[in-house]
């Protein structure tokens, strides 16, 4: 139980990737508050994790609302002791050509991807560079979920493509700020992987490039990996794993490619 005593928040964990990271630190032995806008997905990852012995927390949460955030990191902090660990994760995708790109979605994509990982990593950070029962800081590592479109673009996904690119500028200062309060910093970037957010792409992406959407899944999203299979929420959960339990800034303010080689830094 290599996180046994930490206390992790993991952002969209009712769904797809975050739920698969929180039932995955739980396996590791933390705590998890899973905070989503879904409260109710939230609550069924919660009792689901508590149902095999670990302990959990579901949280309503707008990773966009300010208030909410504090409130959320305040009940974690109350209720499971502190927080060692922060996935931000919560995300959506919308798809569009810039020029029919509405400024209302731009608005949106940016603050569910930029404004909530900045607003949850505000919130954390007086808890990780607060004294632990030694005098010195608590510590932590801050895990944003970025993708391979951190690194690189595809069209139609202008808003995307610039938050996920945005996530690195994030976490590399986090990487700067937070060493001295032995606070480390990642991104992690996975390439496609089938959740909800994903299937949803699909016909949409077949209908803007006018390509069949069997194309869209062997040659957009598989085409460039080096086996034609799709990423696994498993992939990503244990990569985001691996990063929490790393015990020194050896690591830290790196961006690290899960894609099956979809791309290769
Ligand atoms: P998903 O749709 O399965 O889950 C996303 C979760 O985020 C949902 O539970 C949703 O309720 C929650 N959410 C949305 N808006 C929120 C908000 N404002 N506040 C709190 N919660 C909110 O999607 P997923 O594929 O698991 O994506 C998770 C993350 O992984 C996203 O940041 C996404 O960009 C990233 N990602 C996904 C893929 C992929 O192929 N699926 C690839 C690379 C990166």
């Amino acid at each position: 139980m290599s996180l046994e005593g930490k206390v992790a928040i993991v952002t969209g964990a009712a769904s797809g990737i975050g739920k698969e990271i929180a039932f995955e630190l739980a396996r590791a032995g933390a705590a998890i508050a899973i905070a989503d806008l879904n409260a109710d997905g939230a609550q069924a990852v919660a009792a689901e994790i508590a149902g095999k012995g670990g302990r959990a927390l579901g949280l309503a949460m707008d990773v966009t609302d300010e208030a909410a955030v504090n409130a959320g990191v305040a009940r974690v902090v109350a209720e499971l002791g502190g927080v060692d660990i922060l996935v931000s994760n919560a995300g959506i995708q919308i798809v569009n050509p810039i020029e029919q790109f509405a400024y209302a979605d731009w608005k949106k994509m940016l603050a569910i991807h930029l404004d909530g990982a900045f607003l949850t990593t505000k919130a954390v950070l007086p808890h990780m560079y607060g004294a632990g029962a030694d005098g010195k800081s608590r510590g932590g590592t801050v895990i944003y979920m970025g993708s391979v479109h951190s690194h690189l673009a595809s069209p139609l996904k202008s808003a995307y493509v610039t938050a996920k690119h945005g996530l690195l500028g994030l976490s590399r200062t986090l990487a700067k700020e937070g060493a001295k309060h032995s606070v480390r910093s990642h991104v992690v970037c996975p390439g496609f992987v089938r959740t909800p957010l994903v299937d949803k792409q699909i016909p949409e992406q077949a209908k803007e490039l006018g390509i069949s959407e069997a194309e869209v899944v062997s040659r957009v999203m598989l085409g460039n990996t080096v086996d034609g299979i799709f990423t696994t929420v498993e992939d990503v959960a244990q990569t985001v794993r691996f990063l929490a339990e790393f015990p020194s800034a050896a690591l830290t303010g790196q961006s690290f490619v899960v894609s099956h080689g979809w791309h290769m830094q």
